[in-house]
């Protein structure tokens, strides 16, 4: 079987498993498998693909086919230029996120002995990408996940950011030590309402570990903790920059005014959506 008639076949079987973008997908397959870029697939089309070749091919089809989600099954994924490894162990990073970092830089530049808390770490993508980009900054990274933490740190290792960040296996501030304060608490908090993940893509339903997308009844548990809890954890001047659901940002807004909070700004996502918001003490 040659490379255009294996990528011709993955096109025909992701498409009628409902697969969103086969043709994406079956590039990324074929090129990761024969090592080259997705836009030299063409230059390569006549080569033959041994039978080895073809049996990993089959079964990472057979995998997408269940929906599992592409960079599981590649292993990896790009976040802020970085390569993270991903797997059923935590949410794979989503690029939206991407944005969230940006803030936590900008915070970050000017004050770069910051000491940080990312709530929720997951992959570990918000706490690397910071200390790659911010190398004075010291980053407490906290999850309740144990399998997600070991991931995160797997992570760190690889991308040589382990000597700027601490893991904790914890639930919320419990991360902190009593009267431990923090310059900036970032968080990707899970956000869906409980009865809608039921309705998400395969990939996320079956895929994301679901601690790390519900958000309680209403999808707003972990933001009410961050705004009553994460208040008495900032020095002065911190701040609280966390990622919101679409649609959730006045909601989000009343939360943290609720919670006498002096500043709350909402931004936008690379795509131009509401999904972060900036909160200050105001002290
Ligand atoms: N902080 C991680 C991320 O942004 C995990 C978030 C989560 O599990 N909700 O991808």
């Amino acid at each position: 079987m040659t490379v255009d008639e294996a990528l011709r076949e993955a096109v025909r079987r992701l498409s009628e498993s409902g697969v969103e973008s086969p043709n994406v997908d079956a590039e990324w397959l074929i090129s990761e498998l024969i090592s080259c870029a997705r836009s030299e697939i063409a230059i390569n089309e006549k080569r033959e693909l041994s039978q080895e070749e073809q049996c990993l091919l089959s079964d990472q089809l057979v995998r997408r086919e269940r929906r599992e989600p592409l960079q599981s099954i590649l292993g990896t994924t790009s976040f802020f230029g970085f390569d993270f490894c991903v797997g059923p162990e935590a949410l794979i990073p989503r690029p939206e996120t991407e944005s969230l970092v940006e803030h936590a830089i900008q915070f970050v530049k000017p004050h770069p002995s910051s000491m940080v808390l990312d709530l929720g770490t997951g992959s570990g993508c918000i706490a690397i990408a910071l200390a790659k980009f911010c190398p004075g900054t010291k980053i407490l990274a906290s999850d309740l996940h144990g399998p997600a933490l070991k991931l995160a740190k797997q992570n760190a290792m690889r991308l040589n950011a382990l000597s700027q960040i601490a893991f904790c296996q914890a639930d919320g501030m419990a991360a902190l030590a009593k009267n431990e304060s923090v310059d900036l608490i970032v968080s990707n908090p899970p956000y869906i309402p409980t009865s809608e993940i039921r309705t998400l893509q395969p990939e996320v339903r079956k895929h994301d570990p679901p601690i790390a997308l519900d958000g309680g009844a209403d999808g707003l548990y972990f933001y009410r903790q961050l705004a009553i809890e994460g208040f008495p954890r900032l020095k002065k001047k911190g701040q609280l920059i966390a990622e919101f659901g679409d649609g959730q940002a006045t909601a989000v807004t009343e939360v943290f005014r609720q919670a006498a909070w002096a500043n709350v700004e909402i931004k936008n996502d690379l795509g131009g959506r509401k999904r972060i918001v900036i909160a200050s003490t105001g002290f």
